[in-house]
């Protein structure tokens, strides 16, 4: 099992990136995202194309992302450009992953170092500034090894048929 963690958000000016962060952790194959309280509206736009593009997926929001960390009974990987570099650890993380449920953490604003310190791994997508979503994305097809591709989706009640041009999405029939 896999959860993606948000620490921070900005009303306003975080509105975007952190349903992004949602919508990414979901399309690219986690289980889950916990997102600070204050981001009802990401929230609420992650659990709408969730209900028409199909599941399982949940989203939350959660008033101590702190406690979820500190309590959480598995392995934590913090997202960080300051940490290990992701081609190196990934093995080991997979490896921990196998056994226990794993949370992934990305930041908004600056991380304060008690998430550092809490998490098993930092890692870094390269060692260079750049975006949650983007970290996330690429860890989540590191720890898959690309699978998550492949995913088949639950309950929607539309999908895309992928096509060389244009856009073509069909309704669901339900069984
Ligand atoms: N500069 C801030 C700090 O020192 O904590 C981080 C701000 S950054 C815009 C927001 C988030 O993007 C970070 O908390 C981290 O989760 C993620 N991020 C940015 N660059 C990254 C990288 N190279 N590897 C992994 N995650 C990264």
């Amino acid at each position: 099992e896999v959860t993606v963690v948000r620490l921070g958000h900005r009303p306003g000016r975080d509105e975007r990136m952190t349903t992004h962060v949602g919508l990414t952790a979901r399309a690219l194959g986690a289980d889950r995202v916990v997102l600070p309280d204050n981001a009802g509206k990401s929230r609420d736009t992650i659990a709408d194309i969730t209900e028409r593009f199909g599941g399982p997926f949940e989203v939350e929001c959660s008033e101590s992302q702190k406690a979820l960390i500190r309590n959480w009974e598995g392995t934590v990987v913090h997202l960080t450009m300051y940490g290990e570099r992701v081609q190196d650890v990934e093995g080991e993380v997979r490896e921990a992953w196998s056994g226990e449920p794993l949370l992934v953490v990305v930041g908004a604003e600056k991380v304060s170092f008690d998430v550092y310190e809490a998490a098993d791994w930092n890692v870094g997508v390269t060692n260079q500034p750049h975006s949650e979503v983007a970290g996330l994305a690429v860890f989540l097809d590191r720890l898959f090894e690309g699978r998550e591709l492949d995913r088949e989706w639950e309950d929607a009640d539309q999908r895309v048929i992928p096509k060389a041009t244009g856009k073509r999405v069909e309704p669901v029939d339900e069984e």
